[in-house]
Protein backbone atom coordinates (compact mmCIF):
# COMPACT_ATOMS: atom_id res chain seq x y z
CA UNK A 1 0.00 0.00 0.00
CA UNK A 2 2.04 3.20 -1.15
CA UNK A 3 1.02 6.06 1.01
CA UNK A 4 3.31 9.42 -0.29
CA UNK A 5 2.62 8.41 -3.63
CA UNK A 6 -1.22 7.98 -3.00
CA UNK A 7 -3.53 9.99 -5.10
CA UNK A 8 -5.30 11.60 -2.23
CA UNK A 9 -2.12 12.02 0.10
CA UNK A 10 -1.51 15.82 -0.43
CA UNK A 11 1.47 16.17 2.51
CA UNK A 12 -0.73 14.88 5.57
CA UNK A 13 1.65 16.21 8.26
CA UNK A 14 1.10 12.75 10.00
CA UNK A 15 -0.29 9.35 9.58
CA UNK A 16 -0.48 6.60 11.79
CA UNK A 17 -1.42 3.29 12.14
CA UNK A 18 -2.69 1.31 15.02
CA UNK A 19 -3.43 -2.40 15.79
CA UNK A 20 -3.96 -4.02 19.14
CA UNK A 21 -4.79 -8.14 18.97
CA UNK A 22 -6.38 -8.22 22.10
CA UNK A 23 -9.48 -6.07 21.43
CA UNK A 24 -8.98 -6.21 17.39
CA UNK A 25 -8.91 -2.76 16.89
CA UNK A 26 -7.19 -1.52 13.39
CA UNK A 27 -7.26 2.65 12.98
CA UNK A 28 -5.40 4.85 11.57
CA UNK A 29 -5.69 8.68 12.30
CA UNK A 30 -3.97 11.43 9.76
CA UNK A 31 -3.45 14.42 10.74
CA UNK A 32 -3.49 16.79 7.33
CA UNK A 33 -2.39 19.96 8.48
CA UNK A 34 -2.08 21.86 11.95
CA UNK A 35 -0.86 25.57 10.64
CA UNK A 36 -3.91 26.65 12.63
CA UNK A 37 -4.66 24.56 15.59
CA UNK A 38 -4.56 21.06 16.36
CA UNK A 39 -6.31 18.69 13.88
CA UNK A 40 -9.85 18.48 14.31
CA UNK A 41 -12.10 15.67 12.96
CA UNK A 42 -14.67 12.86 13.35
CA UNK A 43 -13.69 9.56 14.32
CA UNK A 44 -15.38 7.57 11.39
CA UNK A 45 -15.99 2.95 11.88
CA UNK A 46 -16.99 0.96 9.04
CA UNK A 47 -16.73 -1.77 7.60
CA UNK A 48 -14.22 -0.85 5.06
CA UNK A 49 -13.64 -3.63 1.91
CA UNK A 50 -10.83 -3.01 2.26
CA UNK A 51 -7.42 -1.28 4.44
CA UNK A 52 -6.50 0.38 0.97
CA UNK A 53 -10.14 1.91 0.93
CA UNK A 54 -9.44 3.17 4.42
CA UNK A 55 -6.45 5.09 4.03
CA UNK A 56 -8.25 6.50 0.96
CA UNK A 57 -11.33 7.88 2.90
CA UNK A 58 -8.86 9.30 5.78
CA UNK A 59 -6.77 10.79 3.75
CA UNK A 60 -9.27 12.40 1.65
CA UNK A 61 -11.34 13.50 5.09
CA UNK A 62 -8.82 14.84 7.19
CA UNK A 63 -8.20 16.90 3.90
CA UNK A 64 -11.36 18.10 3.92
CA UNK A 65 -11.36 18.74 7.86
CA UNK A 66 -8.62 21.43 6.83
CA UNK A 67 -10.47 23.51 4.31
CA UNK A 68 -13.70 23.59 6.29
CA UNK A 69 -12.20 24.87 9.70
CA UNK A 70 -9.82 27.32 7.89
CA UNK A 71 -13.10 28.63 6.10
CA UNK A 72 -14.93 29.03 9.93
CA UNK A 73 -12.74 31.06 10.87
CA UNK A 74 -11.29 28.76 13.76
CA UNK A 75 -7.90 27.91 14.86
CA UNK A 76 -8.22 24.83 14.21
CA UNK A 77 -6.37 22.09 11.71
CA UNK A 78 -7.40 19.36 9.89
CA UNK A 79 -7.63 15.62 10.95
CA UNK A 80 -9.66 12.32 10.71
CA UNK A 81 -9.73 8.95 12.37
CA UNK A 82 -11.26 5.68 10.84
CA UNK A 83 -11.54 2.61 12.92
CA UNK A 84 -11.72 -0.49 10.62
CA UNK A 85 -14.37 -2.76 11.54
CA UNK A 86 -18.44 -3.20 11.25
CA UNK A 87 -19.75 -0.98 13.74
CA UNK A 88 -22.97 -3.44 14.44
CA UNK A 89 -20.81 -6.57 15.14
CA UNK A 90 -16.72 -5.12 16.24
CA UNK A 91 -17.32 -2.14 18.20
CA UNK A 92 -16.89 -3.27 22.09
CA UNK A 93 -15.90 -1.20 24.76
CA UNK A 94 -12.55 -2.65 25.21
CA UNK A 95 -11.97 -1.28 21.52
CA UNK A 96 -13.53 2.10 22.70
CA UNK A 97 -10.95 2.00 25.48
CA UNK A 98 -8.38 1.08 23.09
CA UNK A 99 -9.09 3.71 20.74
CA UNK A 100 -8.59 6.46 23.32
CA UNK A 101 -4.90 5.42 24.04
CA UNK A 102 -4.21 5.55 20.82
CA UNK A 103 -5.48 9.13 20.66
CA UNK A 104 -3.30 9.59 23.93
CA UNK A 105 -0.62 8.88 21.79
CA UNK A 106 -1.21 11.46 18.93
CA UNK A 107 0.13 13.95 21.73
CA UNK A 108 -2.68 16.31 21.19
CA UNK A 109 -1.96 16.88 17.67
CA UNK A 110 -5.39 15.14 16.70
CA UNK A 111 -8.68 15.75 18.50
CA UNK A 112 -11.71 13.24 17.52
CA UNK A 113 -15.14 13.92 17.42
CA UNK A 114 -18.07 12.00 16.45
CA UNK A 115 -18.81 10.43 12.87
CA UNK A 116 -20.28 7.73 11.10
CA UNK A 117 -20.67 4.54 13.30
CA UNK A 118 -19.25 6.29 16.34
CA UNK A 119 -21.68 8.26 18.68
CA UNK A 120 -21.20 10.63 21.82
CA UNK A 121 -21.32 7.60 24.34
CA UNK A 122 -18.43 5.90 22.27
CA UNK A 123 -16.32 8.83 22.59
CA UNK A 124 -16.70 9.37 26.06
CA UNK A 125 -15.90 5.58 26.38
CA UNK A 126 -12.82 6.70 24.46
CA UNK A 127 -12.38 9.87 27.15
CA UNK A 128 -11.33 7.72 30.05
CA UNK A 129 -7.90 7.61 28.61
CA UNK A 130 -7.78 10.85 26.72
CA UNK A 131 -8.71 14.72 26.55
CA UNK A 132 -8.25 14.49 22.68
CA UNK A 133 -11.79 13.73 22.13
CA UNK A 134 -14.43 16.75 21.33
CA UNK A 135 -18.17 16.91 21.44
CA UNK A 136 -19.05 15.19 24.49
CA UNK A 137 -20.52 17.27 26.94
CA UNK A 138 -23.77 18.60 27.84
CA UNK A 139 -24.26 22.07 27.13
CA UNK A 140 -26.47 25.12 26.27
CA UNK A 141 -27.61 24.34 22.63
CA UNK A 142 -27.27 27.76 20.54
CA UNK A 143 -31.13 28.05 20.85
CA UNK A 144 -30.80 28.33 24.44
CA UNK A 145 -31.89 24.43 25.12
CA UNK A 146 -30.01 22.02 26.76
CA UNK A 147 -27.87 20.28 24.36
CA UNK A 148 -26.79 16.24 24.68
CA UNK A 149 -22.78 17.09 22.16
CA UNK A 150 -25.31 16.34 19.03
CA UNK A 151 -23.99 19.39 16.63
CA UNK A 152 -27.36 19.16 14.25
CA UNK A 153 -28.85 22.01 15.69
CA UNK A 154 -25.74 24.19 14.83
CA UNK A 155 -25.11 22.80 12.02
CA UNK A 156 -28.88 23.77 10.80
CA UNK A 157 -28.61 26.96 12.17
CA UNK A 158 -25.64 27.58 10.10
CA UNK A 159 -27.40 26.22 7.02
CA UNK A 160 -30.12 28.87 7.33
CA UNK A 161 -27.51 31.88 7.45
CA UNK A 162 -25.67 30.57 4.51
CA UNK A 163 -28.72 30.10 2.76
CA UNK A 164 -30.46 33.73 3.22
CA UNK A 165 -26.82 34.97 2.55
CA UNK A 166 -27.42 33.15 -0.92
CA UNK A 167 -30.55 34.57 -1.76
CA UNK A 168 -29.75 37.85 -0.66
CA UNK A 169 -27.08 37.41 -3.15
CA UNK A 170 -28.74 35.64 -6.24
CA UNK A 171 -32.43 36.88 -6.04
CA UNK A 172 -31.95 40.25 -4.03
CA UNK A 173 -34.29 39.48 -1.50
CA UNK A 174 -33.52 39.50 2.44
CA UNK A 175 -37.28 38.54 3.38
CA UNK A 176 -38.06 34.78 2.85
CA UNK A 177 -41.71 35.13 3.12
CA UNK A 178 -43.21 32.65 0.02
CA UNK A 179 -39.33 31.57 -0.79
CA UNK A 180 -39.89 28.24 -2.56
CA UNK A 181 -37.36 25.57 -1.04
CA UNK A 182 -36.74 21.77 -1.82
CA UNK A 183 -35.81 19.91 0.78
CA UNK A 184 -33.96 16.77 0.29
CA UNK A 185 -33.37 14.95 3.46
CA UNK A 186 -35.34 15.93 7.01
CA UNK A 187 -33.27 14.14 9.56
CA UNK A 188 -31.40 16.09 12.29
CA UNK A 189 -30.12 18.99 10.01
CA UNK A 190 -33.10 19.07 7.41
CA UNK A 191 -36.15 19.12 9.93
CA UNK A 192 -34.33 21.79 11.95
CA UNK A 193 -33.17 24.03 8.63
CA UNK A 194 -37.01 23.57 7.59
CA UNK A 195 -38.31 24.83 11.18
CA UNK A 196 -35.99 28.18 10.75
CA UNK A 197 -37.23 28.45 6.87
CA UNK A 198 -40.40 27.92 7.80
CA UNK A 199 -40.43 30.59 10.80
CA UNK A 200 -38.76 32.63 8.19
CA UNK A 201 -42.38 32.25 6.11
CA UNK A 202 -40.77 29.99 3.19
CA UNK A 203 -43.05 27.44 1.31
CA UNK A 204 -41.08 24.10 1.89
CA UNK A 205 -41.32 20.84 -0.42
CA UNK A 206 -39.77 18.12 0.92
CA UNK A 207 -38.61 14.38 0.61
CA UNK A 208 -37.32 11.77 2.28
CA UNK A 209 -36.56 7.71 2.21
CA UNK A 210 -38.55 7.32 5.98
CA UNK A 211 -42.08 8.46 5.54
CA UNK A 212 -42.40 9.42 9.34
CA UNK A 213 -40.39 12.25 8.37
CA UNK A 214 -41.90 13.50 5.91
CA UNK A 215 -45.46 13.02 7.90
CA UNK A 216 -43.89 15.27 10.83
CA UNK A 217 -42.60 17.97 8.05
CA UNK A 218 -45.62 18.11 6.73
CA UNK A 219 -47.84 18.62 10.27
CA UNK A 220 -45.24 20.47 11.77
CA UNK A 221 -44.28 22.67 9.46
CA UNK A 222 -46.79 22.69 6.59
CA UNK A 223 -44.65 21.58 4.33
CA UNK A 224 -46.07 19.71 0.88
CA UNK A 225 -44.72 16.27 0.42
CA UNK A 226 -42.86 15.28 -2.77
CA UNK A 227 -41.51 11.82 -4.39
CA UNK A 228 -37.84 11.53 -3.73
CA UNK A 229 -36.76 11.09 -7.86
CA UNK A 230 -38.54 14.56 -7.88
CA UNK A 231 -36.91 16.79 -5.17
CA UNK A 232 -34.08 17.87 -7.35
CA UNK A 233 -35.87 19.06 -10.56
CA UNK A 234 -38.58 20.91 -8.66
CA UNK A 235 -39.64 24.41 -9.99
CA UNK A 236 -38.67 26.33 -6.64
CA UNK A 237 -36.00 29.13 -5.73
CA UNK A 238 -33.75 27.48 -3.34
CA UNK A 239 -32.55 23.31 -3.24
CA UNK A 240 -31.21 22.05 -0.16
CA UNK A 241 -29.87 18.58 0.04
CA UNK A 242 -29.74 17.36 3.12
CA UNK A 243 -29.44 13.98 2.87
CA UNK A 244 -26.65 12.71 0.94
CA UNK A 245 -23.78 12.87 -1.07
CA UNK A 246 -22.89 13.70 -5.10
CA UNK A 247 -26.24 14.35 -5.84
CA UNK A 248 -24.84 17.69 -8.08
CA UNK A 249 -24.09 15.55 -11.34
CA UNK A 250 -24.24 14.88 -14.73
CA UNK A 251 -28.41 13.36 -14.39
CA UNK A 252 -29.56 15.99 -12.43
CA UNK A 253 -27.95 19.57 -13.01
CA UNK A 254 -29.80 19.88 -16.30
CA UNK A 255 -32.84 18.93 -14.68
CA UNK A 256 -32.10 21.44 -11.59
CA UNK A 257 -34.61 24.38 -11.52
CA UNK A 258 -33.60 26.15 -8.57
CA UNK A 259 -31.32 29.30 -8.72
CA UNK A 260 -30.06 28.33 -5.61
CA UNK A 261 -28.50 25.45 -4.13
CA UNK A 262 -28.10 25.93 0.01
CA UNK A 263 -28.07 22.71 2.12
CA UNK A 264 -26.10 20.69 4.88
CA UNK A 265 -25.16 17.22 2.85
CA UNK A 266 -21.32 16.65 2.60
CA UNK A 267 -19.93 16.32 -0.79
CA UNK A 268 -22.43 17.13 -2.70
CA UNK A 269 -20.60 17.78 -6.21
CA UNK A 270 -19.94 14.25 -7.28
CA UNK A 271 -16.74 15.88 -9.29
CA UNK A 272 -15.25 18.96 -9.57
CA UNK A 273 -16.21 19.55 -12.94
CA UNK A 274 -19.40 19.91 -11.63
CA UNK A 275 -19.03 23.63 -9.69
CA UNK A 276 -18.11 25.07 -13.30
CA UNK A 277 -21.46 23.44 -14.82
CA UNK A 278 -23.51 24.51 -12.09
CA UNK A 279 -22.02 28.12 -12.79
CA UNK A 280 -22.52 27.67 -16.19
CA UNK A 281 -26.37 27.17 -15.89
CA UNK A 282 -26.59 30.54 -13.47
CA UNK A 283 -27.09 28.35 -10.54
CA UNK A 284 -25.80 29.46 -7.33
CA UNK A 285 -23.82 26.83 -5.14
CA UNK A 286 -23.19 27.16 -1.58
CA UNK A 287 -20.22 25.16 -1.18
CA UNK A 288 -21.26 22.28 1.03
CA UNK A 289 -18.46 22.47 3.84
CA UNK A 290 -19.02 26.14 4.24
CA UNK A 291 -22.35 26.23 4.90
CA UNK A 292 -22.44 23.38 6.77
CA UNK A 293 -19.67 24.28 9.50
CA UNK A 294 -22.04 25.31 12.36
CA UNK A 295 -21.56 22.16 14.20
CA UNK A 296 -17.86 21.97 13.70
CA UNK A 297 -17.97 25.76 15.49
CA UNK A 298 -19.92 24.38 17.96
CA UNK A 299 -17.50 21.58 18.85
CA UNK A 300 -14.58 24.08 19.10
CA UNK A 301 -16.60 26.47 21.68
CA UNK A 302 -16.96 23.38 23.88
CA UNK A 303 -12.74 23.20 24.17
CA UNK A 304 -12.34 26.90 24.66
CA UNK A 305 -15.50 27.74 26.75
CA UNK A 306 -18.99 27.46 25.52
CA UNK A 307 -21.28 30.38 25.86
CA UNK A 308 -23.83 29.45 23.10
CA UNK A 309 -24.47 33.34 22.42
CA UNK A 310 -20.64 33.79 21.27
CA UNK A 311 -21.49 30.05 19.55
CA UNK A 312 -24.17 32.04 17.76
CA UNK A 313 -22.62 34.94 16.75
CA UNK A 314 -19.52 33.13 15.49
CA UNK A 315 -21.80 31.02 13.09
CA UNK A 316 -23.53 33.82 11.59
CA UNK A 317 -19.79 34.67 10.31
CA UNK A 318 -20.50 31.96 7.78
CA UNK A 319 -22.52 34.20 5.63
CA UNK A 320 -19.49 36.86 5.86
CA UNK A 321 -17.49 34.09 4.02
CA UNK A 322 -19.59 33.27 1.58
CA UNK A 323 -20.30 36.95 0.55
CA UNK A 324 -17.11 36.93 0.12
CA UNK A 325 -17.05 33.80 -2.42
CA UNK A 326 -19.78 34.92 -4.35
CA UNK A 327 -18.26 38.71 -4.88
CA UNK A 328 -14.71 36.65 -5.69
CA UNK A 329 -16.54 34.57 -7.83
CA UNK A 330 -18.44 36.89 -9.30
CA UNK A 331 -15.13 39.32 -10.33
CA UNK A 332 -13.42 36.40 -11.48
CA UNK A 333 -15.82 34.47 -13.04
CA UNK A 334 -14.78 31.62 -11.65
CA UNK A 335 -17.33 28.68 -9.53
CA UNK A 336 -18.03 28.97 -6.37
CA UNK A 337 -16.42 25.63 -5.14
CA UNK A 338 -13.29 26.84 -6.84
CA UNK A 339 -13.23 29.72 -4.89
CA UNK A 340 -13.78 28.30 -1.37
CA UNK A 341 -10.69 26.16 -1.76
CA UNK A 342 -8.63 28.67 -3.00
CA UNK A 343 -9.53 31.51 0.38
CA UNK A 344 -9.01 28.43 2.24
CA UNK A 345 -5.18 27.78 1.08
CA UNK A 346 -5.03 31.03 1.49
CA UNK A 347 -5.78 30.98 4.97
CA UNK A 348 -3.96 27.72 6.10
CA UNK A 349 -0.89 28.04 3.97
CA UNK A 350 1.93 29.34 5.10
CA UNK A 351 0.64 30.32 8.32
P1 LIG B 1 -29.66 12.21 9.14
O1 LIG B 1 -29.30 10.80 8.86
O2 LIG B 1 -30.24 12.57 10.45
O3 LIG B 1 -30.64 12.77 8.02
C1 LIG B 1 -30.53 12.45 6.67
C2 LIG B 1 -31.92 12.20 6.16
O4 LIG B 1 -31.86 11.98 4.77
C3 LIG B 1 -32.56 10.97 6.79
O5 LIG B 1 -33.84 11.28 7.30
C4 LIG B 1 -32.62 9.96 5.63
O6 LIG B 1 -33.73 9.11 5.71
C5 LIG B 1 -32.71 10.91 4.44
N1 LIG B 1 -32.27 10.31 3.18
C6 LIG B 1 -31.26 9.45 2.94
N2 LIG B 1 -31.17 9.16 1.63
C7 LIG B 1 -32.15 9.85 1.02
C8 LIG B 1 -32.59 9.96 -0.32
N3 LIG B 1 -32.00 9.29 -1.30
N4 LIG B 1 -33.63 10.77 -0.58
C9 LIG B 1 -34.24 11.46 0.39
N5 LIG B 1 -33.89 11.39 1.69
C10 LIG B 1 -32.86 10.58 2.00
O7 LIG B 1 -28.30 13.04 8.88
P2 LIG B 1 -28.01 14.55 9.28
O8 LIG B 1 -27.21 14.57 10.52
O9 LIG B 1 -29.27 15.34 9.18
O10 LIG B 1 -27.02 14.97 8.11
C11 LIG B 1 -27.50 15.25 6.81
C12 LIG B 1 -26.33 15.57 5.88
O11 LIG B 1 -25.59 16.69 6.39
C13 LIG B 1 -25.32 14.43 5.75
O12 LIG B 1 -24.77 14.46 4.46
C14 LIG B 1 -24.25 14.81 6.76
O13 LIG B 1 -23.00 14.26 6.42
C15 LIG B 1 -24.24 16.32 6.60
N6 LIG B 1 -23.73 17.03 7.78
C16 LIG B 1 -24.33 16.86 8.99
C17 LIG B 1 -23.84 17.54 10.10
C18 LIG B 1 -24.49 17.41 11.44
O14 LIG B 1 -24.22 18.21 12.34
N7 LIG B 1 -25.38 16.44 11.65
C19 LIG B 1 -22.74 18.39 9.96
C20 LIG B 1 -22.15 18.55 8.71
C21 LIG B 1 -22.66 17.87 7.62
Amino acid sequence: MSVFSHPEFDNHEQLTFFSDEKTGLKAIIAVHNTNLGPALGGCRMWHYASDEEALRDVLRLSRGMTYKSALANLKLGGGKSVIIGDPRQHKSEALLEMMGRCLERTGGQYIAAEDSGTSVPDLQVMSRFTDNVAGITERTGIDGLPCNGDPSPATAYGCFVGLKAAVKHQLGRDDLTGLKVAIQGVGNVGYRLAKHLRQAGAELYVTDIHEEQVRLAVTELDATAVAQEEILGLDVDVLAPCALGAVLNDFSIPQIKAKVIAGAANNQLALAKHDQMLQQRGILYAPDYVINAGGIIDIYYERVGHEHTKVRAHIDTIADTLQEIFRRADDSGRPTGEIANELAEERFMNK
